[in-house]
């Protein structure tokens, strides 16, 4: 869709990833680290600053207890996180359960490494999980549950009782959990994320994602990690090691100290909000039925009353007849599917949000 946009010179709310500047004082940061000659290999696991920031602030948060030398891994971004940790666990034959509309790097990455993927369905307005229904997917065969709160693309969020349900489909069970919890500073209406580092019972079976991507408004420099108690961690550096062996030097020591400033990453949901409230206020006087946001930077609508036509469809004919680029939310789902929902990107200047909806008035 970025590439469609491009094309047509189309405002662009498809692809997750601000227009607005990242922090020049971090842009400063990262040349000063270049300049002082952090140009070489970081250590395999990342340096040991960025790592102890990683776990102290995970554990302060979440009251967790992850040691940094051993239950903590820096990597190219959270996609590299996920890959790896689907290659460390899934061998041929391993079901791993997603949840749909789902980021599409799950099942892609599970595929490659001769896994299965089940689906669950989550269905609008407020992609909730039925449990009981999550059960019947488990099997013989099941290895990994991947999670994904606050959840892209639906916004959707999961509480206290989706951890309790977990727990108890997970006791007494060898399942693992993969938590992609990249937008975790990005909730709204006050709402807590909850992380599985919360939960000793699934801390203890899970690796948890992470992306400074998100964090920094800098999608582009590919930085994240990997949580997880040491013996699984273990496993996922065999992997890190001979795959990815390190990450960007300076950009770990620039990361490191800018975040030893906590409102870097506190202030993202008032951040965030403010935008989501303009957004959605501007989008609500258009005919498209917003669905709800409760996290993440994205918005999802349905379009039953005013098109028949696939959501593939009709966000190819905004971006060309209207100038506008969107996400067919069918692009989240494994099989052949017409979601009929369209998903907006609103990590954008106001301007941008502003012009963007004009041209949706039109439709
Ligand atoms: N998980 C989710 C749910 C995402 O939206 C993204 C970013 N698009 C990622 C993982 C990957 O993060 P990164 O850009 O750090 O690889
Ligand atoms: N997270 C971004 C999104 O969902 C995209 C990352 C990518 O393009 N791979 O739009």
């Amino acid at each position: 869709m970025t590439k469609l946009a491009e094309e047509h010179q189309a405002i662009n709310l498809s692809q997750g990833f601000p227009d607005f500047d990242t922090d020049p004082k971090l842009i400063a940061m990262v040349a000063d680290y270049m300049h002082k000659g952090f140009n070489q290999y970081a250590p395999m696991t990342g340096i040991p600053a960025l790592r102890s920031l990683i776990t102290a602030k995970t554990n302060k948060l979440y009251g967790s207890d992850y040691d940094a030398e051993n239950e903590v891994t820096v990597t190219a971004g959270g996609t590299q996180a996920l890959f790896t940790a689907i290659a460390t666990c899934i061998n041929p034959g391993d079901e791993v359960i997603i949840f749909e509309p789902a980021y599409d790097s799950y099942a892609a990455a599970i595929r490659m490494h001769g896994g299965l993927v089940k689906t669950y369905e989550m269905i609008p307005s407020d992609y909730g999980i039925d449990w009981d229904i999550v059960k019947r997917l488990f099997s013989a065969n099941t290895k990994m549950i991947i999670l994904n709160s606050p959840n892209n693309p639906t916004g959707s969020v999961l509480s206290d009782t989706d951890m309790q349900c977990l727990i108890k489909l997970t006791k007494g069970t060898d399942v693992l959990i993969l938590s992609d919890e990249v937008y975790e500073h990005i909730v709204y209406d006050g709402l807590k994320h909850l992380s599985i580092a919360s939960y000793p019972e699934l801390k203890e079976r899970s690796f948890i994602v992470g992306s400074f991507g998100k964090v920094l408004h800098a999608t582009g420099w590919k930085a994240g990690y990997c949580l997880g108690p040491e013996n699984l961690m273990k496993e996922f550096r065999k992997v890190h090691q001979f795959s990815i062996f390190s990450v960007h030097t300076p950009v770990q020591y620039a990361i490191a100290e800018y975040l030893q400033d906590e409102s870097k990453y506190l202030g993202l949901a008032d951040f965030f909000q403010e935008k989501r409230d303009y957004f959605r206020s501007m989008l609500g006087q258009t005919r498209f039925n917003l669905l709800p946001c409760k996290g993440s930077y994205f918005q999802c609508v349905t379009f039953d009353h005013l098109s028949e036509e696939t959501d593939v469809a009709l966000a190819t004919r905004l971006v060309k007849d209207f100038g506008v680029a969107s996400v067919p939310v069918s692009a989240f789902f494994t099989r052949n599917t017409d979601h009929h929902a369209l998903r907006f990107c609103f990590a954008k200047k106001k301007e941008t949000l502003e012009q963007a909806v004009e041209k949706l008035m039109q439709f």
